[in-house]
């Protein structure tokens, strides 16, 4: 019903984008739903799924086909997680492994690292996933504490990290550490850490209130060696390397967020005409209809300026301030609509096999992860007081050292 006044997705234009949207709904019909209960119960997804994607091509899609990726654009993994959402999914947690991890190792990692990791990721035979997280530190990254000392030809890696999506079943991390611990500079750097080294272990998934087929949990380093060769990119350049990959991201939040309101307010339209009260549908109730009508247009104003930033992302001009406000927006307007569509069930609502229930429990942590949304708003300020916010920097700089 929403679909019939829909705008028409120029960024999904083409035949190749039709054909790779069945793709993945079959995919998820076959591969995923009928498994979903059970990966609920265990905390995570079995690998079986994963090796189903990379069969069908649904992994690492923006990855060079010379490294057995797809060479597609963003737009292909805009439509999987938008889709996958609209579907009622999160997991198996392709996103971060495909749009994230993947993208790192390609875009900063040397030769060996593509060829050693890239190929086993698109097959799924290899799982990828990104500690930045820890337990004192989250918001503020540059206050991690996981360090890497040098030891000639490896580095010795000492720290924990926490909250990591697919961390659990995932069979490398990156992970951001400083390289240069003791030192005024300290230095982040990313580093490719074997799930299988020695010193590396990791907790059991998190029970969480949502996301329950995804696995969230924590990682720790004990003495952990890491061959100088696993390294991303240049030593201490970790946080400008996150800092340029955010705004993407971002954007799969934002996805993620758009398809989760489509699928929320296509169930609540299905649902609000079978369900009766007072001797007619809830859907014949004008309230029913006005919800409906403000949130399917507040939706389509998002995706208007979501797909512009999946434009701009593609032409590598997204700025990070833009992408926080789609991750922003979006995922505000997710809480908000996921809780209205949620009221038009009634007590159906509140129960999980509904699947608005659990649209409304996965969609809490969108305003969280990524970078919360309060940071969002530091962003976008940032901006809009650029040369103030740094007078203010420096001020404080100024204080703190005169008080040395
Ligand atoms: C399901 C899930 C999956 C996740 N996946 C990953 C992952 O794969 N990898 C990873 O590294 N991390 C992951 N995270 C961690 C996530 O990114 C962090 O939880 C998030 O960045 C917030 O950090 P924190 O939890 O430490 O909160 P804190 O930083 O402790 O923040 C607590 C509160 O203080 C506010 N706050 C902090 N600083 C400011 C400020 N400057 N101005 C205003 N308010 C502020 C925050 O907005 C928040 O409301 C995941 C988290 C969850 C829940």
């Amino acid at each position: 019903m929403y679909k019939n006044i829909k705008l028409k997705r120029t960024i999904y234009a083409t035949e190749e984008h039709q054909m790779f949207q069945e793709v993945v709904q079959e995919y998820i019909k076959k591969h995923v739903l009928p498994h979903r209960e059970k990966w609920e119960e265990q905390g995570y997804c079995d690998r079986a799924a994963w090796l189903e994607a990379g069969k069908l091509g649904l992994l690492n899609l923006t990855s060079a086909p010379e490294y057995g990726g797809g060479g597609l654009d963003f737009s292909f993994s805009a439509l999987m997680i938008e889709e996958a959402s609209r579907m009622g999914l999160v997991a198996p947690g392709f996103s971060m492994h495909s749009d994230i991890v993947a993208v790192y190792i390609e875009t900063y990692g040397t030769e060996d690292l593509k060829q050693r990791y890239l190929p086993k990721m698109a097959t799924g035979e290899c799982i990828g996933s990104l500690g930045m997280s820890e337990p004192s530190t989250g918001s503020d990254v540059q206050a991690i504490k996981s360090n890497a000392v040098d030891a000639g030809d490896h580095w010795v890696l000492n720290g924990s990290k926490t909250f990591i999506t697919i961390g659990y079943t995932s069979d490398f991390t990156i992970v951001a550490c400083k390289t240069r611990p003791g030192t005024p500079q300290e230095g982040i750097s990313l580093l490719v850490v074997d799930a299988d080294t020695e010193g590396f272990s990791k907790g059991k998934p998190f029970k969480k209130i949502g996301l329950k087929e995804s696995d969230t949990c924590e990682l720790f380093f004990e003495d952990v060696k890491v061959p100088k060769e696993n390294l991303i990119g240049e030593e201490g350049k970790g946080f400008i390397y996150m800092m340029k990959e955010l705004p993407r991201e971002r954007m799969t939040i934002a996805l993620q967020s758009i398809g989760a309101m489509e699928g929320a307010i296509e169930d609540t339209i299905e649902y609000t005409q079978e369900r009766t009260a007072f001797k007619q549908p809830i859907a014949g109730f004008q309230n029913t209809q006005f919800k409906l009508a403000e949130l399917a247009t507040q939706l389509q104003i998002q995706q208007v300026f979501v797909d512009r930033c999946v434009e701009l992302l593609n032409e590598h001009q997204l700025t990070p301030e833009t992408a926080s406000m789609a991750k922003y927006a979006t995922t505000e307007m997710e809480g908000k609509v996921t809780d209205e569509c949620l009221q038009l069930f009634g007590g159906y609502g509140f129960i999980w096999e509904y699947p608005i229930a659990r649209r409304y429990a996965n969609a809490r942590v969108t305003r969280i992860y990524g970078g919360t949304n309060e940071i969002m708003k530091v962003m976008i300020a940032r901006k809009l007081f650029g040369k103030y916010t740094a007078q203010i920097k420096e001020m404080r700089r100024k204080r703190r050292m005169a008080k040395v």
